[in-house]
């Protein structure tokens, strides 16, 4: 009789859960992918997704493309909804609400993160977040469709309103998002239109901390602002967003408490992030206590304490406060699905995982972007220039890096903003494109 092969499910098609199956290629093992997507998506290239730069096939690609080759590797699309880890098997919700039941031997889990409100959720009806392909499109319907609500503004006031977008948040996506507005504005809506002059459109960038890109060496952060300066981004800084509406944006100072009222109808929040729902299933079926954040604890090896074979990894692990980027979610995933594999070969190492930082980097403008690893430390020519080899490098699959390079080059030359088309997505949504 053949013996039958563990079986490894991964909730999430993310970086973690992808480069987890990839390493498990070779193993004695049967994996199965979950994930309420059909793609793999390229977070950090949202932003030129939602500013028309890129398209949204772009920056992402099918997960059963990507695994066609890994025999041992099938893909379910549907969303982990329970856990039940005495049985040990997942729950898995389809697109049509009827469920199935997945068995295992091994559960990673690397479901990822979503936008968080800090307690404000009244603030995503106005305010979306950067998190996933539907939240870029939104965007981009807000973006672009306040341009064209500009445009037949029936008065100068309404028209002004329209035309000033704020941005929540200093971080990396709030400083290439807000740049990645006034790119638009002033280079490839500049001749467009007739009534209004998009060049006037005013961008605020709303950050609680005493510089942009904290995360990043103060230099660094310093030659950002200056770009941000020069492009007519308004930043503010040492002001949190206390208050969102469809037409306006609250700010109150942390120093002085002062509260200001802009009058704008785009509002973006890119401050935070919180575990997704799913996270507290799988902390109540396996009997631990989610973080702040609502991250799951792991063991050095990313297993679950209690749980030998049950493992998280990316975002959604908290382990010695990693930060949550693309390359701790990689290596991790990579990390499990070796431990796995040693396991199914009857070896009883688990290794702990060990994190290799290697950089971080962020897109200001047009030839300006900062990047720092190690003791390196890059802006400007130079540092775009690094920003769009690592960016091209880490993109999944030949044609998404071909097509990426022919959009970046035309845009380069031509400044013209191609994928401008806008999506309405439920019939809901149609009849209130400005309002969610
Ligand atoms: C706008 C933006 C810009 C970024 N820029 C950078 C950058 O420049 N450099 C960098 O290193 N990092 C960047 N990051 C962070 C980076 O993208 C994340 O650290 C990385 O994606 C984490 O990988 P992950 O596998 O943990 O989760 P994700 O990549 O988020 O993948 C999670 C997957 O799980 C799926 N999923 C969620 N819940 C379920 C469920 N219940 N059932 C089934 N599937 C589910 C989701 O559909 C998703 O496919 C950026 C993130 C954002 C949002």
């Amino acid at each position: 009789m053949a013996k039958v092969r563990p079986h490894v499910v991964v909730i999430g098609a993310g970086f973690g859960g992808l480069h987890c199956a990839r390493r498990l290629k070779r193993s004695a093992v049967d994996v199965t992918v979950v994930d309420r997507g059909t793609s793999h998506l390229f977070q950090p290239l949202l932003y030129q997704c939602a500013t028309g730069l890129l398209s949204e096939g772009a920056i992402s690609s099918p997960v059963r493309h990507l695994l066609r080759r890994q025999r041992n590797a099938d893909v379910a699309l549907g969303e982990a909804t329970a856990v039940d880890a005495t049985a040990q098997t997942v729950t898995v919700t389809r697109i049509d609400g009827s469920e199935f039941a997945l068995r295992y031997d091994h559960l990673v889990v690397a479901a990822g993160m979503r936008t968080a409100y800090h307690g404000n959720d009244e603030f995503a009806a106005h305010a979306p977040g950067m998190k996933t392909l539907d939240d870029a499109l939104a965007i981009r319907r807000r973006v672009i469709g306040a341009f064209e609500m500009a445009e037949s503004a029936s008065d100068a006031d309404l028209q002004r309103s329209w035309l000033t977008f704020a941005v929540a948040g200093g971080g990396p996506t709030g400083v290439e998002l807000a740049g990645q507005i006034r790119e638009l504005a002033t280079l490839a809506l500049d001749r467009e239109f007739r009534t209004i002059d998009p060049e006037r459109a005013r961008v605020l960038l709303l950050h609680g901390g005493d510089r942009v890109l904290p995360s990043f060496d103060a230099r660094l952060s310093a030659d950002a602002q200056r770009t941000l300066d020069r492009l007519g981004v308004e930043t503010h800084l040492g002001v949190h967003v206390t208050g969102v509406g469809a037409d306006y944006v609250e700010t109150t100072s942390k120093a002085t408490h002062e509260v200001v009222r802009y009058p704008a109808r785009t509002t973006l929040w890119t401050t935070g992030v919180e575990a997704v729902p799913f996270a507290k299933t799988l902390a109540d079926a396996l009997g631990v206590t989610q973080d702040r954040s609502g991250r799951i604890p792991v063991r050095p090896d990313l297993s679950v304490d209690g749980h030998d074979n049950v493992w998280v990894v990316g975002d959604m692990s908290s382990l010695d406060d990693l930060p949550g980027v693309a390359e701790v979610a990689m290596q991790g995933g990579r990390h499990v699905g070796a431990v796995i594999a040693g396991l199914v070969d009857g070896q009883h190492d688990r290794a702990p995982f060990h994190y290799r930082d290697l950089g971080n980097a962020a897109y200001i403008a047009r030839r300006q972007a900062v990047v720092q690893a190690g003791r390196l430390r890059l802006s400007g020519s130079l540092g775009w220039l690094a920003w769009g080899v690592i960016h091209i490098a880490f993109l999944a699959g030949i044609r998404n890096r071909m097509g990426t390079v022919i959009s970046w080059s035309a845009t380069l030359l031509t400044d013209s903003r191609r994928e401008r088309a806008i999506t309405y997505g439920d019939p809901e949504t149609a009849r209130q494109p400005y309002s969610r």
